[in-house]
């Protein structure tokens, strides 16, 4: 009786001490899934087009982004004249116009000074989300997104746009001191630099196999065009590949409700590849065995763009949305809606129509968003973080994509402003070391003489 007894008493703490642990395991895979996995993950594209999405995605061929906007509400996001990406990528971050946040393109002072100086986020007169969010008490990483050299201190993690082309000039990281130091001013906090050296891609580590899947032919002509033309393709996918590894491995190591990237590949590949795309109306003839092999490269980008969402995508859980966006479209000369002249070269090549999507929970299903503007992500994004909008921003809440149970729950609120009087200092570029390179990459790609 007694050893019956106990028996039974053994097999009932057993059965308890597995329901147990099989609980606990199931609540801190639960635990860890909702604690690592941002709330908002927001992938910014620079230059992706919302027709060529849309038309890509009648093919069948961008999976990923297909499947956000099924799960999701996304349409056209309106660009703001004249396209230039840095001030846009600001007005994105800021919600306010150019006049407001005082970033006027890629050089201070549109390069109308005989010295001219790439801009620098000490320059930016508007706040930022990444600076909003912190002081909501949110945590966040910022990782690429343009005109963030020198990085900023956020309640989190930023590493700076100009961080992949640092990065590369570095081979021994113990060698070059002062090189070094510029380096962890584009990263906060700036201990993580070893760690992100340690995942740089560069363009000379990719090889002629890893360059294929751009090219319409198997072998490179023999001509030096082409070989250049290819390690231009080597330079844009090297960086974007570094960009996504340190996001990869941030979001991994350092858990963010925010976390916000930014890619630029696409974008060169369009500026450099397009008249190899649409060659019957470009001038100048290009030999038909380039156009065999480089025609389809922009349309390959969108497919490896789209299969580096998918990558990101893997870090999404149960309470994310995830928000995709443009600073504008593309499109190389007459016929393209929103678009007049005859050829486009440069930052002429930018046209309105970018890309937004949202998906998630809180978001509607099959919706579609109108008349949004590049200027909305970040009241939207507050929104979502119930925090209230500035009055001064210049962009709206896109409550036509967020479901009316959400908003019931977090009713819009509002503020005067976010900015701060004690910001108004302090509006001198700051140099990087890569600052003739900048320059240099600037001038090839026709953005300034
Ligand atoms: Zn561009």
């Amino acid at each position: 009786m007694t050893s019956r007894r106990l028996t039974i008493t053994v097999l009932v703490l057993v059965a308890v001490a597995v329901v147990l642990v099989l609980t606990t395991a199931g609540c801190e895979r639960q635990a860890s899934d909702t604690e690592t996995a941002p709330r908002v993950l927001l992938i910014g594209i620079d230059g992706l087009d919302w027709g060529r999405v849309a038309g890509m995605i009648d093919e069948g061929r961008l999976p990923n982004l297909a499947g956000l906007i099924d799960e999701g509400s996304s349409g056209i996001l309106h660009s703001v004249y004249p396209y230039l990406s840095p001030s846009i990528w600001t007005s994105i971050a800021t919600g306010k116009v150019e006049e407001k946040h005082a970033i006027h393109g890629f050089l201070v002072d549109r390069g109308l000074t005989s010295n001219p100086t790439p801009t620098s986020s000490d320059m930016r007169e508007a706040r930022a989300f990444w600076q909003i969010l912190s002081d909501g008490g949110y945590t966040l990483g910022v990782t690429g997104c343009l005109v963030t050299w020198p990085a900023e201190i956020v309640n989190g993690y930023m590493v700076s746009s100009r961080i992949s082309t640092l990065l590369r000039d570095v081979g021994d990281p113990t060698g070059k001191d002062a090189q070094l130091e510029k380096m962890r001013r584009g990263i906060h906090p700036a201990g993580m630099l070893d760690d992100l050296l340690a995942l740089k891609v560069m363009h000379t580590d990719l090889t002629d196999d890893d360059i294929l899947r751009f090219l319409g032919t198997d072998t490179l002509p023999d001509l030096d065009k082409a070989r250049s033309r290819r390690d231009d393709i080597a330079r844009f996918y090297a960086s974007d590949l570094t960009s996504l590894r340190m996001a990869d491995h941030l979001m991994e190591s350092i858990p963010t409700e925010l976390v916000a990237l930014y890619l630029r590949g696409l974008d060169l590949s369009c500026h450099t590849f397009w008249k190899h795309m649409e060659p019957d109306v470009w001038p100048d003839s290009i030999p038909p065995e380039m156009l065999d092999t480089f025609s389809p490269v922009i349309e390959r980008y969108y497919g490896v763009a789209d299969s580096m969402i998918g990558e990101l995508l893997k870090h999404r859980g149960p309470e994310t949305v995830v928000i995709i966006c443009s600073d504008h479209g593309f499109a190389g000369h007459r016929g393209y809606p929103g678009f007049d002249g005859e050829l486009a070269v440069g930052i002429s090549m930018h046209r309105e129509d970018g890309v937004i999507i949202m998906s998630g929970p809180g978001i509607r299903t099959n919706g579609r968003i109108e008349g949004a503007s590049i200027l909305d992500v970040t009241p939207t994004l507050l929104a979502l973080f119930d925090l209230p909008v500035g009055s001064d921003m210049d962009g709206r809440v896109l409550t036509e994509a967020i479901d009316t149970d959400f908003l019931d729950a977090h009713p819009l609120t509002s503020v005067e402003s976010h900015e701060r009087r004690e910001d108004e200092d302090g509006n001198e570029p700051i140099s990087s070391t890569v600052d003739d390179e900048v320059l240099e990459r600037l001038r090839s790609l026709g953005y300034i003489e």
